[in-house]
């Protein structure tokens, strides 16, 4: 590693995080909002265990629960009957997400009063920008207490904020002040108030880069913030950057992109239903190269590979191929997507649709049993360079055989 590197790795400030001096990106998050919307037809339910979703003995998951309910290790996503075990005396009440929308849209009325930057990130989340807005509303911290008092008193529903220099941060701070509170970051303040949190506190660390990090011995943000920004490459590929970064409660361009994805996938409508071959493998061909890159950027590699054919008169199928090792080369990528091409195409019907996920995500690009270490290290260099290009030039410009007839 050269000086310079292990400098800016021993003292964490990175130089190319340039700090605002006033914390003005703040990030709302309505509590258990779910739950909220129906508490408001159900004041007596205040206090108790409360889960959304549906009834204890039906199929499907919660999708929310009260913080009482929470006590019990009921979390969204839980299936409805593991939830019902876990907390027998819970109120279950099937949900209603038209009226959720109605409320979200409420809430987000509020929020365009307090800065023209509004970005509502989920139904019950956004981020706003307040810089320049001291003339209407006061400093960013006093804005803050106005505005998250006046949702409550408008709607009657709980909600907390967090205030910081980052979006990153701003979204840790909300979360730490959970249920109905209200966490500041000062500039300057990131990184030691991110270092004693566990890495899944941080927005995009996933269960599978949790997991990749606890091998490490990695736990905490401060461990993490430790970690060179070299080795985090030489790990997880363009992750491994974003990782460093996040370690110092720095943000990436794109918020939503730069998480940890769970599949990844393009898919391309005709104009004009098809079955004209040449078209379709070059169509293939290009989608999978697509998904290929954003892999390869997100430091990922895929085991399973998915396949869909939509026909003229919309009947969609959709083909997958889960591979013995995780692959992320465009080569091995592209022949799987046309093997299940060729073997589960209609031959006699017209396509609409075609489209390429991948699934089965996992750290570390190796694909040791599929080449030989030469042929991969040749292939590997062929690919970061066609990707080099690709973000220079744009994508249309740089294709691998097979595709080379499509125009961008
Ligand atoms: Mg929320």
């Amino acid at each position: 590693m050269p000086d310079l590197a292990r400098f800016r790795a021993l003292h964490a400030e990175a130089e190319d995080l340039a700090r605002p001096s006033v914390a003005n990106i703040l990030h709302v998050d309505m509590d258990a909002f779910f739950v909220s919307v129906e508490l408001l037809d159900r004041p007596d339910l205040h206090g108790k265990p409360v889960v959304v979703g549906g009834q204890p003995d039906q199929r499907g998951v919660v999708s929310a629960a009260s913080y009482e309910a929470r006590k019990f290790g009921i979390h969204s996503a839980m299936p409805l009957r593991t939830a019902g075990k876990l907390c027998p005396h819970a109120v279950f009440l099937d949900g209603h997400h038209a009226k959720y929308g109605e409320w979200s849209d409420r809430v987000a009325s509020i929020l365009a009063r307090f800065s023209p930057i509004v970005e509502m990130v989920s139904i019950d989340e956004a981020y706003l920008d307040l810089a320049g807005t001291e003339r209407m509303h006061g400093p960013p911290l006093a804005a803050t207490d106005k505005l998250l008092r006046t949702i409550t008193r408008e709607t009657g529903l709980p909600c907390s904020g967090g205030l910081a220099t980052t979006r990153l941060t701003a979204k840790v701070a909300s979360d730490q002040g959970k249920p109905r509170g209200l966490v500041w970051v000062a500039p300057g303040q990131e990184a030691q108030f991110l270092s004693p949190l566990p890495v899944r506190k941080i927005p995009g660390i996933g269960e599978v880069t949790e997991r990749a990090l606890r091998a490490l011995g990695i736990e905490t943000v401060a461990q993490l913030a430790e970690i060179s920004p070299e080795r985090l490459e030489t790990i997880f590929g363009q992750w491994g950057t974003a990782l460093y970064r996040k370690a110092r409660g720095g943000d990436s361009y794109e918020f939503v992109l730069d998480a940890e994805p769970k599949s990844i996938s393009h898919n391309h409508t005709f104009g004009e239903d098809t079955n004209d071959l040449p078209t379709l493998h070059s169509l293939l061909s290009h989608l999978s190269q697509k998904t290929c890159k954003r892999l390869r950027e997100a430091g990922l590699a895929a085991r399973t590979l998915t396949l869909t054919i939509r026909y003229a008169g919309f009947d969609a199928y959709t083909r997958s191929r889960t591979m013995p090792e995780p692959v992320h080369l465009d080569a091995d990528i592209q022949a799987a997507f046309l093997a299940l091409f060729e073997e589960h195409r209609d031959t006699k019907r017209k396509i609409r649709l075609l489209g390429t996920a991948l699934s089965n995500l996992t750290h570390g690009g190796e694909q040791l049993n599929l080449l030989d270490a030469s042929r991969r290290e040749k292939l590997e260099k062929l690919t970061r360079a066609a990707d080099d290009l690709r973000n220079r030039f744009g994508f249309g410009k740089i294709q691998f055989g097979g595709s080379l007839k499509r125009e961008e």
